[in-house]
């Protein structure tokens, strides 16, 4: 039994079942506060993490939409979950080439886990930075946003399609460990569903994209958000957990495996009160448009072969439909008076 396992064993034996959400959430803190999670040597991999290129090109991205906005001199650039930081150090670094960027942007992380301020901090120590535990500290004003793989993290909850209508999952324990029980509870809008099917939703999610957007409808800017998932509503169950690079029950040594669930889309764009929602994209079809091939090449040239077959695998692996390119999207959520942000373009706008 971990720690966490015992901890809330012993909660739900004093106040009854818990629900999924505050499942996720208790595990989700207890995981990320032991640190350095991410790379071979972790329990998984992030994009910003197999390729450079990758934070790169986000950072172009983040200059044009700067531009766009028309250049302001003082802006806040936000990252949510920023895991090792390496993200927003490719960012800065490829960003800085639009002159007045750098120098306007006022760079806050939002991060819970003190031990990734520690690896951020590292990464980030030829920067001012400032941290937050909630988007709801950062201070108001003109914001670029990014966030990769975070919503992923945040809590959901989970409804089941029974004889009676719907039911919330809790989770109870009892000597053999913890499991599923059925308590009352319906979602808000459920879609048609056969019996036994699980819908989950985000009440976390939701409320996290309605408050960047009150913020950038308010005074300007756009969000990107990256996270694998699906375009549209739908049932299905697909919290789940991960340790050292394969999956694991997700009541299997709470604390010590990462939990995650596909984040809904549709939901994401529905909660964009306010702003231009553009995507999902296939997070490859949408490297693809920002020229990562190009790059790549760019990158690999004049290194020895070793190297370059690895710039190049790594961009594979972010872009192949197989890989992440199809099962991670991309969407940005913009202001309604700016152009519509790169990668986009394509695409009709909803
Ligand atoms: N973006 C990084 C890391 C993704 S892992 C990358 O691509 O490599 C998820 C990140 O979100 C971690 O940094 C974790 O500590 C953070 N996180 C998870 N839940 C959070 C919450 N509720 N508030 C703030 N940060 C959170």
């Amino acid at each position: 039994m971990t720690a966490l396992a015992t901890e809330l064993a012993e909660r739900i034996r004093q106040d009854g079942p818990i629900s999924i959400a505050d499942y996720m959430s208790a595990v989700a803190d207890a995981y990320y506060a032991r640190g350095d999670v991410f790379g071979v040597a972790g329990d998984f991999i992030t994009a910003p993490e197999i390729s450079q290129t990758f934070g790169e090109l986000i950072g172009l991205w983040c200059a044009v939409v700067w531009q766009n906005m028309g250049a302001p001199k003082s802006f806040h650039l936000v990252e949510c979950g920023p895991g090792r930081g390496t993200l927003m150090k490719d960012l800065l670094r490829a960003a800085q080439r639009a002159p007045g960027f750098l120098a306007g942007a006022q760079i806050h992380l939002v991060e819970r886990s003190q031990a990734l301020k520690g690896m951020q901090r590292a990464a980030l120590r030829n920067h001012t930075v400032t941290w937050h535990e909630d988007i709801a500290a950062v201070p108001d004003g003109p914001m670029i946003l990014v966030g990769n793989e975070f919503l992923d993290a945040l809590p959901i909850r989970q409804f089941q399609k029974t004889g009676d209508g719907w039911s919330e999952r809790h989770v109870t324990a009892d000597q053999r460990g913890f499991a599923f029980t059925l308590r009352e509870g319906a979602p808000e809008n459920p879609p048609a569903a056969n019996m036994g099917a699980v819908f989950e939703t985000s009440p976390a999610i939701v409320d996290f994209v309605s408050q960047i957007s009150a913020r950038i409808a308010r005074s300007g800017g756009a969000a990107l958000l990256i996270d694998y998932g699906h375009g549209v509503s739908a049932t299905g169950e697909t919290l789940q957990a991960v340790k050292k690079h394969k999956p694991c029950g997700i009541f299997e040594t709470p604390g010590e495996a990462d939990l995650t669930a596909h984040v809904d889309f549709q939901a994401v764009a529905q909660a964009a009160n306010g702003l231009k929602v553009y995507g999902p994209v296939a997070q490859g079809t949408w490297l693809g448009r920002l020229g990562i091939k190009l790059r790549g090449v760019q990158l690999a040239k004049g290194k020895p072969a070793e190297t370059a077959r690895t710039i190049e695998s790594g961009i594979r692996r972010l872009t192949e439909p197989e890989a992440m390119g199809a099962l991670f999207k991309v969407i940005a959520l913009a202001h309604p008076t700016l152009a519509t942000p790169d990668g986009f373009q394509q695409d009709a706008e909803r």
